[in-house]
């Protein structure tokens, strides 16, 4: 067998909390991720977000500076101005923070956008601009984004998310691997050839689950919904299986040769952890 070094990336995602005291919590998840080596981990941001630069930013800043673990800051942009863009671009990079996820983001209900960056495009057009050495994330969807009004117009505009600047790209969660595989075929058609990292989210307790069935787009394998099914109320077997199901669906993805995983973590170390463990060999031998 080989020994030598697998390019699979192994990355993670966490969100800043709202209160004071769940975010001193999560700087000390961060310390507990620290010890996995994940290949980055990208930190989230709310459209309604009107503090980036002490939420977002200063989280990548505390783990690319103190942790020395590579981060991501996402930046939502269909409410910001140009000048907003530039302010905190300007911030990123002086934290030496290299990498952004660019993004349009939700629209808020009753919330009137503004115009400067109406898609993620001119945003990563823009980055490009103001900031060359940035290296720039996108999100992609393998169920196809909800605006859209089909797979292939949304490979369309992904490709001109793609042309305009983006490094890598990021998926949305899905539970169907084989939804990534037929997205990653039209990916290849559209000759969209950046790296393409899927989004795993492992379900660990019955309230995400319940809230998964409300709000998801994603589809939802039988499989999958037996256990969700068979669980709802065993906590411990819940948390089981949903993890088994990750780790079933990263094995089956990275066998198939995925760029890399990127595992929602919900801020919960001990999944991360649990995820890492089960399923680090995959991502040191080839
Ligand atoms: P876009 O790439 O602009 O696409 C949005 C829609 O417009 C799609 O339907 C697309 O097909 C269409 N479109 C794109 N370009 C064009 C064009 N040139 N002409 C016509 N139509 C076009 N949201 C947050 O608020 N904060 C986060 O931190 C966050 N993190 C995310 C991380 C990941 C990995 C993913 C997958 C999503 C994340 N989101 C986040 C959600 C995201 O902001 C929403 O899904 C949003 O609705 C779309 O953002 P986008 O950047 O993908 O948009």
């Amino acid at each position: 067998m080989s020994t030598s070094q697998s390019n699979v990336s192994l990355s993670f995602e966490v969100f800043p909390p709202n209160s004071h005291v769940a975010t001193k919590k999560l700087f000390g998840t961060l310390q507990e991720l620290q010890d996995l080596q994940p290949h980055f981990i990208s930190v989230t941001c709310s459209n309604r977000e009107s503090r980036i630069e002490e939420t977002t930013v200063r989280i990548a800043d505390y783990l690319q500076n103190d942790l020395r673990i590579p981060s991501i800051a996402h930046l939502p942009a269909s409410y910001l101005s140009k000048e907003q863009v530039t302010a905190i671009i300007s911030k990123i990079e002086k934290a030496g923070i290299k990498r952004v996820l660019a993004l349009r983001g939700d629209y808020l209900d009753g919330v009137e956008a503004k115009t400067d960056f109406v898609y993620a495009n001119d945003l990563v057009h823009y980055i490009k601009t103001l900031a060359p050495n940035l290296e720039i994330f996108g999100a992609c969807y393998p169920e196809v984004h909800p605006d859209s009004e089909n797979r292939v117009t949304d490979i369309k505009h992904l490709k001109k998310k793609v042309d305009a600047g983006c490094n890598q790209l990021i998926s949305q969660l899905f539970f169907d691997n084989n939804m990534f595989y037929q997205f990653k075929e039209g990916c290849e058609l559209a000759e969209i050839n950046v790296p393409i990292l899927a989004g795993i989210m492992p379900i660990v307790n019955r309230q995400q689950a319940l809230r998964l069935i409300k709000v998801s787009d994603s589809h939802l394998p039988k499989k999958f919904l037996a256990i969700l099914e068979k669980y709802e109320h065993n906590p411990i077997a819940l948390r089981d299986a949903g993890l088994a199901y990750a780790i079933d669906q990263i094995v089956d993805l990275v066998t198939q040769g995925v760029a890399g995983i990127h595992l929602y973590t919900m801020n919960q170390a001990e999944t991360a952890r649990h995820i890492h463990g089960a399923t680090e060999s995959l991502f040191l031998n080839n």
